[in-house]
């Protein structure tokens, strides 16, 4: 057990990171070879195998080595409940016993996983029951990494896990450099190999996060959790609206260098008698003017004992309307795994007791 902890977790390293690592050690051995680094990431993330036994075509000198300097480390289904939509909530132990929520949900012809990049969020948004239990830590890497692994396990034969999206628990640009390194993992070719336009993190609007964001190489969808369209009703709702308002956020929205055929999408909760008017939808096409960008409408999802409500479905479909008589594209956002508080804002763990 102790010497597990020495060893390092290899799901926290890139591809490049362990090259370089096998490339130092076969100064000492030539029969390392570095090249050996894009074999291990096939049998990682594409063969998904839990031992560096299984790895074959990894000859016996490398192997011994991955076993004497790393692990491979899995997470711990805690609690794992199936809606009556379908969708699957997991509750995943850390080596810390701490926990975090994934959802997996399916859709007519694909699946899409909804990961967290946090245990709980420091952001305090006020209608969030993730925000409730305030920022205990950063995901590693490997945390991160692993919810899609276990996820997929679950995967009906034959089906797809189409979309990879930032929208279980935490601000992930508040955990910029283990995201962007489980990025580079996701859409690695001898890893995961996801396009970029299959993968969304989404933000509560850390703007120098967002800038610094559409400068990294590595591109995936960006989607700003925006939810009122004036700075009093976005600031009461979501503190970061204090530091960052409205006019700066969608000025660097402005600014954002998408590539062609994507948007930034903007969800958008709709609260009853907050969020929910026919002029909060006009107010919504105002504000993103000049902006390349969908909106994700979310009905508010209860949460017991707070203060906000759903609308009723007529209000809901007429905002939606509003904006698609207009031209804006504008889904819906039925919450998936509502049954089981598996929607949005919904994920949040309680404190564990030790067994
Ligand atoms: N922290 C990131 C991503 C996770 S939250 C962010 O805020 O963008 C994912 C989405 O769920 C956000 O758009 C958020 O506004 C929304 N959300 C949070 N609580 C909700 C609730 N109770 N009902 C509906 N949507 C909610
Ligand atoms: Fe954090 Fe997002 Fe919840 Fe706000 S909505 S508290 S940023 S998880």
């Amino acid at each position: 057990m102790q010497q597990s902890h020495i060893k390092s977790e290899i799901r926290n390293w890139t591809r490049l990171e362990l090259r370089q690592w096998l490339e130092k050690q076969s100064e000492q051995d030539s029969k390392i070879q570095p090249y050996r680094a894009d074999q291990i990431f096939y049998w990682l993330y594409r063969r998904k195998v839990k031992d560096f036994s299984e790895m074959a075509n990894i000859g016996k000198p490398t192997r011994n080595l991955l076993e004497k300097h790393f692990r491979i480390g899995t997470l711990k289904r805690d609690q794992v409940q199936r809606s009556r939509d379908g969708s699957l909530k997991y509750r995943l132990m850390l080596e810390d016993d701490k926990a975090v929520e994934t959802v997996l949900m399916p859709h007519a012809d694909h699946h899409t996983v909804c990961i967290s990049s946090q245990v709980g969020c420091g952001m305090g948004c006020d209608f969030c029951m993730t925000g409730k239990m305030g920022l205990i830590r950063n995901l590693e890497v490997s945390e991160i990494v692993n919810q899609v692994l276990e996820a997929w396990q679950d995967l009906p034969e034959g089906a797809n896990l189409r979309n990879i999206v930032f929208m279980g628990m935490g601000e992930p640009f508040h955990n910029y450099q283990n995201v962007m390194r489980a990025l580079e993992i996701f859409t690695d070719v001898h890893g995961f190999n996801y396009s970029h336009r299959r993968i969304t993190v989404s933000t509560s609007g850390l703007i120098p996060k967002i800038r610094r964001f559409g400068k990294e190489q590595i591109k995936a969808n960006l989607a700003v959790s925006l939810n009122g369209v004036n700075d009093s009703v976005r600031s009461a709702l979501m503190p970061v609206n204090k530091a960052y308002n409205l006019e700066k956020l969608v000025q660097a929205c402005r600014e954002y260098p998408l590539e062609s055929r994507k948007r930034i999408t903007f969800e958008y909760i709709l609260i009853r008698n907050l969020t929910d008017s026919l002029e909060d939808a006009k107010g919504l096409i105002r504000l993103l003017h000049g902006v390349k960008f969908k909106v994700n409408l979310i009905p508010f999802n209860e949460t017991p004992g707070g203060p906000y409500q759903r609308p009723e479905w007529p209000s809901i479909d007429a905002f939606q309307q509003y904006l698609l008589d207009r031209g804006v594209l504008a889904t819906l956002r039925i919450s998936k795994g509502q049954d089981i508080a598996g929607a949005c804002g919904q994920l949040v763990v309680q404190e564990t007791v030790p067994a």
